[in-house]
């Protein structure tokens, strides 16, 4: 169904009076005489606004009649006073009439069809059926859009009878009882019931953020208008604050974030070469000991520096060990052997798994697991005198 006020995207406010009442589990669904309230349709969410100052929860056509959701109770013949979200509005005819623009050119130029198009609060996409895209043709799409925004083009809203669409419209596509056309100057000629800005400069500007290939050709992303003002806001935010802590200009942050990399990176080498010589010092001073198996418990070391330790002790010093660390209310526990030793480690592991509820498991020369860390555990572990 058309209604020809929404034929005005700057059309926001109306008197009217309600027609019809239903009743929806505590909610009144509201039929009116007319409305300025535009139901979702063709990819367009519905207007988001009030009546008589009480917010429309939603909207929807059902039985040839336009139904607006309230909570609020009215009766059949009271006045009301519609008010639509015009920022809210006026953001989605921006990026609808930017879809239609952006359609007609690729499909005159390219000679591709529309495939879809999809909305989102920050990026929106197009896909055509193209075969390839480059960006070479990003640019040039972004420069042919923004010429014809300043050129301003006018947007219209015709209704011509089915002779007259079908001089410029295909058979198939006029298959409906109301033809509805939204026409861009000597461009564009689009059977569409959906609302529109009434001409190019009020998208501002287009800016085609991207393309991607899709199994059907590629879709183009774009971002236009108040949307696009957002979007720069939103980015400058992040990037100021970027800036801010890296004390550098938005310019030169990629040159800081690099540098940051190889930083870290060489800190991480570091690391590795000082853990090396805390194991070569520690392992040294743990074999002092005159017994045959090394045991120790630390409450200060990491998993992986616990085994490494493990097999620098058993490949090194040529000496047994059985190492436990205590990490917060949990333990690692890690058994390790000479390669030649006749001691298998999994058993000896899997012994003391069992009486302590640990788990894991391993090889002949280096078995590990953890599970709860306990004092019995502990006391057991610093009295193993040999495996
Ligand atoms: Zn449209």
């Amino acid at each position: 169904m058309i209604n020809k006020l929404l034929d005005n995207c700057f059309l926001t406010e109306l008197n009217t009076i309600v027609t019809d009442v239903e009743e929806d589990n505590h909610l009144y669904w509201y039929a009116f005489k007319e409305t300025v309230f535009f139901m979702k349709q063709g990819g367009m969410e519905g207007d988001i606004g009030v009546i008589n100052g009480y917010e429309v929860l939603d909207v929807k056509i059902k039985d040839n009649k336009q139904w607006h959701l309230m909570a609020e109770e009215m009766q059949v013949g009271d006045a009301a006073f519609m008010s639509i979200n015009l920022h809210e509005r006026f953001r989605k005819c921006q990026i609808h009439t930017a879809q239609h623009l952006i359609s007609a050119l690729l499909c005159n130029v390219y000679k591709v069809d529309t495939l879809s198009h999809h909305v989102s609060d920050d990026e929106n996409d197009i896909e055509f059926n193209l075969e390839s895209f480059t960006d070479k043709m990003k640019n040039e799409l972004m420069v042919l859009c923004n010429g014809l925004i300043r050129d301003d083009l006018e947007v219209t809203v015709l209704y011509p009878s089915r002779s007259e669409a079908a001089l410029h419209a295909p058979a198939e596509k006029l298959n409906h009882e109301e033809l509805r056309v939204v026409r861009i100057g000597a461009l564009d000629y689009n059977l569409c019931g959906c609302m529109h800005v009434p001409s190019l400069r009020y998208l501002q500007m287009i800016y085609i953020s991207g393309y991607e290939k899709t199994p059907r050709g590629y879709k183009i992303k774009y971002i236009c208008g108040d949307q696009l003002l957002d979007s720069v806001s939103r980015r400058y935010k992040v990037l100021n604050e970027a800036s801010q802590t890296l004390a550098l200009s938005h310019l030169y942050l990629n040159t800081g974030i690099n540098k940051l990399i190889n930083e870290q990176k060489a800190l991480s080498r570091d690391i590795v070469l000082w853990k090396q010589k805390y194991f070569v010092l520690l392992a040294e001073k743990l074999n002092k000991s005159d017994c045959t198996c090394v045991t120790y418990e630390f409450d200060d070391i990491d998993v992986k520096s616990l085994v490494q330790l493990a097999q620098y002790l058993t490949t090194e010093y040529q000496k047994p060990c059985v190492l436990l660390a205590k990490l917060y209310d949990k333990c690692h526990l890690v058994v390790g052997a000479p390669k030649d030793s006749h001691i298998d480690c999994s058993t000896c592991f899997k012994g003391i798994a069992q009486q302590f509820e640990l788990n894991g498991g391993g090889s002949r020369t280096l078995s590990q697991g953890g599970g709860a860390y306990t004092k019995s555990l502990s006391d057991y572990v610093k009295a193993i005198q040999k495996l």
